[in-house]
């Protein structure tokens, strides 16, 4: 449920509501925006009278969400939220490009990648430490050093790394990182996702191989309801019947996300497709769809890379990309 704040309200009056309110069990989130004050009502609303709260003097207007997702709702929060990872600022305007290798490697290659990345243009840098593989036996990650080279190409860089946590035993070598990624496979992790929503820090979800719009949503929910309202939401296609493309972009999942919820969005090409020369176009494509970022695989030499090779662009197909957005960006007045 949601109440809407009349204009020129004061505070006070807005703060005995809420006190009013949570004495039903409610817990209460407000959202102030440029023009007006809403107030979401999560948890069990059966006990708040409708018809009271609609008559109060301070209220504008009272309505039923029928979406399970609440805190994720464009409605509780009818602006655009923008997400601070240390800095760098994605969402409501603030397009962000992540980049870098699937995996990190080795010292030189994601100190390599890191520089060229940053040089064309990218604000976050990628690379995996701990890799959900198919396979046992495919390379895994170099783990908690991988993370320590991530740390060594940020302080060197100065660029915010981003990096996926499978297990949430793993957190306390997690606290360098700036933005958590929960990958595809973990997506209904649930308890993974309760232990994030207890942190403080930015999360990068990522939609899962088979899960619809509004499953990614309610996993968002699960974040936020800990109280972790600092998500990123990642479109990076789902698994259809077609077998050309490594999973089908759906690209208007970016439109459709955004009218259902205030949260920012990027899109992933490169898992989307896993055809390099595929990247350009679908990111060229979620730009104009009204992404507020990207997420692109690069590695510096991609024919050797130890994971997702095909689906990475070289160093210099990167910048080429990132030229093709920014024009895409400005032809469009985003
Ligand atoms: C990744 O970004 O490295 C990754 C494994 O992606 P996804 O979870 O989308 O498959
Ligand atoms: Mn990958």
């Amino acid at each position: 449920m949601i109440a809407v704040i009349k204009q020129g309200v004061t505070d006070n009056q807005i703060e005995n509501l809420i006190a009013w309110l949570e004495t039903q069990k409610v817990h209460v989130h407000i959202s102030k925006g440029e023009y007006n004050t809403v107030l979401g009502l999560v948890g069990d609303t059966t006990n708040v009278d409708m018809e009271l709260l609609q008559n109060l003097e301070i209220v504008e207007n009272v309505m039923r969400i029928s979406e399970p997702f609440k805190n994720a709702n464009r409605k509780f929060h009818p602006d655009n939220t923008i997400v601070d990872v240390s800095g760098v600022k994605i969402g409501d305007g603030h397009f962000a490009v992540i980049a870098g290798p699937c995996s990190v490697e080795s010292h030189d290659q994601i100190l390599e990648v890191a520089g060229a990345v940053k040089q064309s243009g990218a604000t976050l840098l990628r690379g995996g430490a701990f890799k959900p593989r198919t396979s046992p036996y495919d390379f895994q990650g170099l783990q908690a050093d991988g993370l320590e080279l991530l740390k060594e190409a940020k302080k060197v860089t100065g660029m915010p790394i981003v990096t996926e946590i499978m297990n949430a035993n793993h957190l306390p070598l997690f606290e360098d990182v700036d933005l958590i990624q929960v990958g595809a496979r973990n997506m209904q992790n649930f308890e993974l996702l309760k232990e994030l929503g207890r942190t403080k820090k930015p999360i990068l979800l990522k939609r899962g191989l088979a899960n619809t719009l509004k499953e990614l949503l309610m996993s968002a929910e699960y974040i936020m309801a800990g109280g972790n309202e600092q998500i990123i939401l990642c479109e990076r296609g789902v698994r259809t019947f077609e077998t050309y493309t490594r999973n089908t972009l759906d690209l208007s999942a970016v439109p459709m996300l955004k009218e259902l919820s205030h949260l920012p969005v990027v899109v992933d090409p490169s898992h989307a497709s896993g055809i390099s020369r595929l990247v350009k176009p679908m990111a060229l494509a979620a730009a104009a769809a009204g992404a507020d970022g990207l997420m692109i695989e690069v590695h510096n030499n991609p024919a050797k890379a130890l994971c997702d090779g095909a689906q990475s662009l070289t160093p210099a197909q990167f910048d080429d990309v990132m030229r093709g957005v920014t024009r895409v960006r400005e032809a469009l007045e985003l």
